[in-house]
């Protein structure tokens, strides 16, 4: 299977060049050339057996079914619960679907895992290295160096703000003790760190020479590994029951994952709410068809606190029927204005996208995450709690709602205890984190030092 690129001037590559690559060299995100057809999960199949089909079915012969069996177990053999994303009920007709029971405790780990495995195991057939690059506001680092700690074949570098992220979150980046993994604490901002991963990538001679890549939110392998939990809760709640899923959402690759397991005929049926914090532009895209950027607002759900939806290029590439000149120009001109009034083309058929999105404000998360514990005695995320009140404002329907929850109560102490007066602790499996030294490199947030960084600090 070719996978082509949203804004059509890229040539087709392979599954592993695609998921290698992240984004497509014209700037474009790829997205396969068809969709596969992918029968439903069944109860008999394991988490591991159902992520085996699927990577299968979009790798399309490149990998052998053993080798993708082999990168799935390892993936997900570190989870402590063995239906990786197991559903506890919440009320009537009404679901959670747990994905904090990887490592970091954060749902980042479901897809980091497996993009781990299948860096390290294609690299290691080519004979080649890799150094990955991320910059993090909070989740994602920790999941990439818990995933990546000891790849023998990749170099981690994560770039956060100095003091900027909390300190549980810092404490899963800093502490892995794999020389592989390098922690850079930038005196600066997460759009400082952010901008240098771009300078970085704009410089193809830099990325030639080091071997650069990203495992960002756009990377596809990501969005494959995301669309199996949306198959597996679909066969364990019945295969003929109609889904409303509601997705805290920030970048929405998790949201859109749940798109792709429908188009790839996993689900009977397809409705996904995308639930936002007050950083609302998602709800300004599917509302007014206005896709604007904003400066981005600290929120108590800081995983969310994302100004430009960067997945919705291939939702708009999708229901514009493909039409990749026409995305082009949308985000030429939103790269030059910030501000793009989305085409007919695009603003109408989204509406029958099946997603839609409910933004919910700060106060009413932090009230949420009380009633939460009020009615079932469990302590949730903020993140979550931006689902769960989105839940609650929905109009009654037959189908029966599904609400993601992405981390991990104990991820977010702080915002835990000032809405609930609870203590959020650590569960037994990452209690040892917290007596591990950090070690991390504290740097001003110039380009040229981090590039040179990159440089001396990767194996050849
Ligand atoms: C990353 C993240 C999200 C948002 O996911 P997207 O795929 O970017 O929409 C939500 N909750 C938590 C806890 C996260 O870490």
């Amino acid at each position: 299977m070719k996978f082509i690129s949203t804004r059509g001037e890229a040539s087709a590559v392979g599954f592993v060049d695609a998921c290698l690559a992240g984004l497509a060299p014209d700037g474009g995100l790829y997205v396969p050339e068809e969709w596969p057809s992918i029968a439903p999960a069944t109860t008999e199949e394991s988490y591991v057996d159902v992520a085996t089909r699927v990577i299968a079915a979009f790798a399309d012969g490149e990998l052998s079914l053993e080798v993708i069996r082999g990168i799935c177990a390892r993936a997900y053999e570190r989870f402590s619960h063995q239906s990786v994303a197991p559903l506890v009920q919440t009320g009537p007709n009404a679901f959670m679907m747990e994905l904090h029971h990887g490592p970091t405790l954060a749902f980042k780990d479901v897809a980091m895992q497996m993009i781990a495995q299948l860096f390290d195991h294609v690299l290691a057939e080519r004979g080649e290295r890799m150094s990955v690059t991320c910059a993090t506001s909070g989740d994602t680092g920790g999941a990439a160096a818990a995933a990546f700690s000891g790849a023998g074949h990749v170099d981690l570098f994560i770039l956060h703000p100095f003091e900027r992220i909390s300190p549980v979150q810092r404490l899963f980046m800093t502490t892995t003790g794999a020389p592989n993994v390098h922690n850079l604490a930038l005196t600066d901002d997460f759009d400082a760190c952010q901008a240098i991963v771009k300078a970085l990538f704009a410089d193809r001679d830099y990325v030639r020479q080091t071997s650069l890549s990203g495992v960002n939110s756009i990377n596809w392998a990501r969005i494959a590994a995301q669309s199996v939990y949306y198959a597996t809760a679909q066969a364990a709640l019945g295969s003929d029951r109609p889904l409303r899923f509601v997705v805290p959402s920030g970048n929405m690759g998790d949201a859109l994952a749940g798109y792709v397991a429908a188009r790839c005929g996993m689900l009977s049926g397809f409705e996904g709410v995308c639930a936002v914090n007050e950083n609302d532009t998602l709800n300004v895209l599917f509302e007014q068809g206005r896709m604007r950027r904003e400066q981005a607002v600290a929120t108590p759900s800081p995983a969310m606190d994302i100004s430009v939806p960067s997945n919705f290029e291939r939702i708009a590439f999708e229901v514009s029927g493909r039409d990749a000149s026409l995305i082009r120009q949308v985000y030429n001109q939103f790269a030059q204005t910030g501000d793009v009034d989305l085409p007919s083309q695009i603003k109408g058929p989204l509406r029958c996208s099946g997603l839609s999105s409910q933004s919910i404000s700060n106060d009413t998360t932090m009230t949420e995450m009380a009633t939460v514990l009020g009615e079932t005695g469990w302590l949730i995320c903020p993140h979550t709690a931006v689902g769960t009140a989105v839940a609650r404002s929905l109009p009654p329907s037959e189908s029966t709602t599904v609400v993601l929850s992405t981390a991990h109560a104990a991820k977010f102490p702080e915002t835990v205890e000032q809405a609930t007066g609870r203590d959020a602790p650590f569960p037994d499996r990452v209690k040892a984190l917290a007596g591990r030294t950090e070690v991390f490199e504290k740097m001003a947030a110039d380009p040229g030092a981090v590039r040179e960084y990159i440089l001396t600090h990767q194996r050849t």
